[in-house]
């Protein structure tokens, strides 16, 4: 089985601004996969914009609709001056292109001193430097940062190599996308052994601002709980969101047009900034989830809070603000699945209740502030504990279930 792992190396703003071709480049790119891909997924459901997991994709797109897919391709492509090397990318990975949103871009790793057998994207590990070159405009060079260096080490370590690349641009989607940095994107790939679990860690997504709790239970004893991320790092996210909403408010009172135009500048870059550390945040918080699971052989268990009240609570009165905390939930779904399949630790979505009783499964009711009691048996406890109090109650069988691993088989060409 083949785990994947990818390393999102940022284009500086400075490059950016010297060379306009890049980010027209990127852009086309862009412009021309968002297109395919609306065309593609149109013709095989029938939709405008289908809702689609990966899973359903993969089902989607099976080997018989290459034909359809490649006919797109070359009607597309050309549309946004993309190059052969592009065409014939994306024709041999329409899957990929279809999962990633972006064309692959064939990629080496020089770690001493192998000959630069000049694919596209070439990594420079000893100059520390990543070079992009015939992509149809004159090569781009970025430097890696020392955690770049230090990451791609580890990977290497771990008995990974480099697969291959993409070049993209962060796109806030909605009504009105808004279109972010540059970056490249280094996907490695690695053999993995799945881990026979002897424990589970239970893993509470609620809020990022509550906190996610993580309990560690072995021979269906909870024997560790902990609460992350740290205090400090959700009160500066609120502080960082007061800010957000009290300029916001100054700029929608604003008359003059040239003062009320800073403010939005400034209302847009903190919210930048706040999408950037919440993304911290969750690859903090997944690193030291996945860290307990590996020392104890743990697979893990993920709350699974059901897509219905995923999207009302996204939608509700609590979304406006709040939204950007569930972005962070689901992004951090999303990396302790990735990392699980990493290291081969079995991952699962599990409902775990926290208002119906562990031990008779009444609906409870609350009690005081964050406690809740079984009004048929009298248990209590906090709203915290109840979940990872249901993973103990399951958790033989959990244990016992073979988890489902994720079957998509990608970049396999
Ligand atoms: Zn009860």
């Amino acid at each position: 089985m083949y785990a994947y792992r990818t390393l999102r190396v940022e284009i500086p703003w400075r490059l950016v601004e010297e060379r306009p071709d890049v980010l027209d480049l990127v852009t086309r790119m862009h412009l021309a996969v968002e297109e395919y891909v609306r065309r593609l997924l149109k013709e095989l459901t029938g939709q405008e914009e289908p809702k689609l997991t990966p899973e359903d994709l993969d089902r989607l797109l099976t080997p018989d609709r290459q034909e359809l897919a490649v006919k797109i391709i070359d009607e597309v492509f050309p549309k946004y001056s993309l190059k052969k090397y592009f065409v014939d990318k994306a024709r041999v990975f329409w899957r990929d292109v279809a999962f990633h949103r972006a064309v692959p871009l064939d990629a080496q790793l020089r770690v001493e001193s192998e000959k630069d057998v000049s694919r596209a994207v070439f990594v420079d590990l000893k100059s520390g430097v990543v070079r992009v070159r015939k992509t149809g405009i004159p090569p781009f060079a970025v430097k890696l940062k020392k955690s770049n260096v230090t990451w791609i080490k580890k990977r290497l370590e771990e008995g990974a190599r480099l697969k291959l690349a993409f070049v993209g641009i962060d796109v806030r989607r909605g009504k009105d996308p808004t279109y972010g940095g540059l970056y490249i994107a280094l996907v490695f790939a690695r053999e993995v052994t799945p881990v026979e679990p002897r424990a589970i860690v239970v893993v509470d997504v609620n809020r990022l601002d509550h906190g996610v709790v993580v309990g560690l239970v072995v021979d269906g004893k909870i024997v560790r709980r902990m609460r992350l991320p740290d205090e400090c790092a959700v009160k500066k996210l609120r502080r960082l969101h007061e800010r957000i909403s009290d300029l916001e408010r100054r700029a929608a009172k604003e008359a003059d047009p040239a003062r009320r135009g800073q403010l939005e500048d400034k209302v847009n870059r903190l919210k930048s900034k706040r999408y950037r550390k919440i993304r911290d945040i969750a690859t903090r918080v997944a690193k030291e989830i996945i860290e307990l699971a590996r020392q104890n052989n743990a697979t893990v268990v993920v709350d699974a809070m059901e897509e219905k009240t995923y999207s009302a609570r996204k939608q509700s009165g609590e979304s406006g603000d709040r939204k950007h905390l569930y972005d962070g939930l689901g992004q951090l779904r999303r990396r302790l699945k990735d990392l699980a399949q990493w290291y081969g630790l079995p991952y699962m979505e599990v409902r775990l209740y926290s208002t119906i009783c562990p031990r008779c499964g009444a609906k409870m009711v609350k009690d005081k502030k964050r406690i809740m009691r079984c009004p048929s048996c009298g248990f209590s406890d906090t709203r915290d504990n109840i979940p990872l109090l249901w993973a103990k109650r399951r958790y033989w069988e959990i244990l016992q279930k073979q988890p489902a691993f994720s079957a998509i088989t990608l970049l396999t060409s």
